[in-house]
């Protein structure tokens, strides 16, 4: 196994100016898993559902070669959930609800299989099991990268702020590294989180694009320039599996390629925000994927 993902596979209730879904797929594990699925098939999830989750679901995550041995099902008992609101500019909602159920008690359990990866995704649940799944790992991975959210700021940190010491890479948006570093200034909240511990730091800033930060050095990718975006969920986890993803297949952790992962994780995430849920992902051909990287390419390139 080359990557390993842990996260919350959920189902959410979303609302934005264009509609609402009800109880449909999500999770920060379901969107980095498949957002990395187009560059690796050697990818296994660590994540808990209950018995309400839909078998043909899972079923599509394995046919996109991701390995679910990881992936409990507790019976009897309900998968997490999660709603939120978008406001009407879209880059930014409300969390009108948040049921842990099956994650509030959730033990995860690495097989032995995935012990040794290079490559490791914390994905957005709680500090604690985050940190609990680095401890199973048998030999120190390449590159550990996190996600979090404010939520856990809110209700976690000194817990959250354990975990950030021991990953490589954290992924965050704008608001969060505020939160997180007491810092208006994105610079200077870099400056903060680095002394935290994570050695490269990228900040997504919705349609405003991503920003990394690289031992001193800084990138900053703009977002693809959408004529339709239908729902935002999902779109910073989105990026978070195209980064990672990208690295894996690169197997290299320079700051090239991390300015390339950038690109495949903006690429992905474009996709992931023009329908409701996992439905345009569900649906996306590698060689679309390939062509909107080469229009990236396009939009930033000029000569002096
Ligand atoms: P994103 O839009 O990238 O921030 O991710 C949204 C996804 O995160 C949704 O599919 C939710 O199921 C999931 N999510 C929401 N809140 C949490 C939370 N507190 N912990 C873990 N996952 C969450």
């Amino acid at each position: 196994m080359k990557l390993v993902t842990v996260g919350t596979v959920a189902f959410d209730t979303i609302e934005t100016p264009y509609g609402k879904a009800e109880r449909v797929v999500g999770g920060a594990a379901t969107y980095i898993s498949i957002a990395a699925s187009y560059f690796t098939k050697e990818l296994g999830l660590v994540s808990v559902v209950g018995d309400d989750f839909p078998n043909e679901e899972l079923k599509y995550m394995q046919k996109r070669g991701i390995n679910l041995d990881g992936l409990q099902i507790k019976e009897g008992e309900k998968s997490f959930f999660w709603a939120g609101r978008y406001h009407n500019n879209m880059n930014s909602r409300d969390t009108l609800d948040t049921q842990l159920n099956v994650l509030a008690d959730f033990k995860p359990k690495l097989p032995t299989s995935y012990r040794n990866a290079k490559y490791l995704m914390l994905g957005n649940l709680t500090p604690e099991i985050q940190a609990k799944v680095i401890g199973q790992m048998k030999s120190k991975p390449k590159l550990i990268v996190m996600d979090t959210m404010n939520f856990w700021m809110d209700i976690a940190m000194p817990a959250l702020k354990k975990t950030i010491k021991k990953v490589d890479v954290l992924t965050i948006n704008d608001e969060e590294a505020r939160q997180l570093s007491g810092e208006y200034s994105l610079v200077n909240a870099a400056k903060a989180i680095h002394k935290m511990g994570p050695k490269v730091l990228v900040i997504k800033k919705g349609e405003h694009g991503a920003l990394l930060f690289y031992n001193g050095k800084m990138f900053y990718a703009p977002a693809m320039p959408l004529a339709q975006v239908y729902d935002p969920t999902g779109a910073g986890d989105t990026f978070a599996g195209g980064f990672i993803g990208y690295l894996v297949k690169a197997n290299s952790t320079t700051f090239e390629n991390m300015k390339r992962a950038v690109i495949y994780g903006s690429t992905l995430a474009s996709f992931c925000v023009e329908e409701f849920s996992i439905a345009r992902l569900k649906r996306l051909k590698q060689s679309e994927v390939n062509k909107r990287v080469k229009e990236f390419e396009k939009l930033t390139k000029f000569t002096m």
